[in-house]
């Protein structure tokens, strides 16, 4: 075991490292692809809706993402993971679940004090790890709280959780301080990611950001336990009608990536918010399996599956107005 000290002294470092080269980019925002050029620290506001603090929809311990990074199984008051939902978005797709968050950025204002507290409480509760989601637009009010959180004894491992619209630039920037990296890979296709998230070039810089968050994390490294310590899981969320892009994200993990990163292959897409009419439908059986058999006959070591398509009457779309967002089967 890594002496503590020694491991909150080198994620110290990383940290001012990253704030040192990360913070000017505010001014005239760079901090995602979509390049806004706003000044964030005068209030201008650019497609993420965020300024210069962070807002939080809620900090929870989540049972329900994958069983490495939420331990289902081991006892209660300890399993879960620390999840950290951000308000605001710099994808935006049209059919996010969490669309009170993205699109209607419902959540309150954190001082990086609050944010570090949040961490540091989430720990006490048993967290596995602190899982920020959404935290591409928002990763200097994260930066800043770690400061505080590693000095005053944060030792769980840090995940990643994007859209993987990042900048290269700044994902370099995380290497040494982000343990798991949890991304999403949506789309190859252009034409998908421009008609549902405004973003042609997802793909371009997706693939960019994955290469690097892959040289830093290639190996999935689990504890005793099967839980997560260091490690790249992608996922990937099938839509209607879209199998053939899933298949083209997969291939493109086996032959670029490895394919014994961790592949999270999600059915549960649910039509929300503004979903087009083409895709206002749960996914089919068959084309879920389709996409499995791919990922199985490309020969993936570290999949995690949801077993069937969720039916209209049972999906997981959570509700973060109610006081527990999730309904989850424990
Ligand atoms: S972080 Fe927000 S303001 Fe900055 S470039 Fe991205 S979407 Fe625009």
């Amino acid at each position: 075991m890594e002496d503590r000290d020694f491991f909150q002294e080198r994620k110290l470092e990383a940290v001012d490292r990253a704030l040192a080269r990360l913070s000017p980019l505010e001014t005239d925002c760079i901090l995602c692809p979509r390049e806004c050029r706003v000044d964030r620290t005068r209030g201008q506001t650019g497609v993420c809706q965020t300024g210069s603090l962070a807002r939080v929809s809620v900090g929870l311990l989540h049972f329900g993402e994958e069983p490495v990074l939420s331990g289902r199984g081991l006892p209660a008051g300890s399993r879960g993971s620390g999840t950290i939902f951000f308000t605001g978005c710099n994808l935006k797709c049209l059919f996010c679940q969490n669309f009170q968050l993205s699109w209607l950025n419902e959540g309150q204002l954190l001082t990086d004090g609050e944010l570090a507290a949040l961490m540091l409480e989430l720990q006490s509760q048993g967290a596995l790890n602190i899982n920020l989601v959404s935290p591409t637009h928002v990763i200097l009010p994260i930066l800043r709280a770690l400061r505080p959180a590693y000095r005053q004894g944060l030792s769980i491992p840090l995940v990643y959780n994007s859209n993987g619209y990042d900048s290269l630039e700044v994902v370099e920037q995380l290497r040494g301080i982000v343990d798991i990296y949890l991304p999403d890979l949506k789309y190859v296709s252009s034409e998908h990611s421009r008609r549902y998230s405004s973003a042609p070039d997802y793909f371009d810089k997706a693939r960019l950001a994955l290469q690097e968050m892959y040289c830093q994390q290639p190996d999935l490294v689990l504890d005793d336990r099967e839980i997560a310590r260091q490690g790249l899981i992608i996922r990937h969320l099938v839509l209607p009608g879209a199998a053939d892009d899933s298949i083209r994200v997969l291939e493109w993990i086996a032959e670029n990536l490895s394919t014994s990163v961790g592949l999270s292959l999600m059915s549960q897409y649910h039509p929300c918010y503004k979903a087009p009419a083409e895709i206002q439908r749960e996914i089919t059986r068959e084309e879920y399996h389709r996409v499995m058999q791919r990922a199985l006959d490309l020969g993936f070591e570290n999949l995690f599956l949801q077993p069937e398509p969720f039916q209209p009457d049972e999906h997981l779309v959570p509700d973060f107005r109610r006081k527990q967002p999730f309904r989850w089967k424990l």
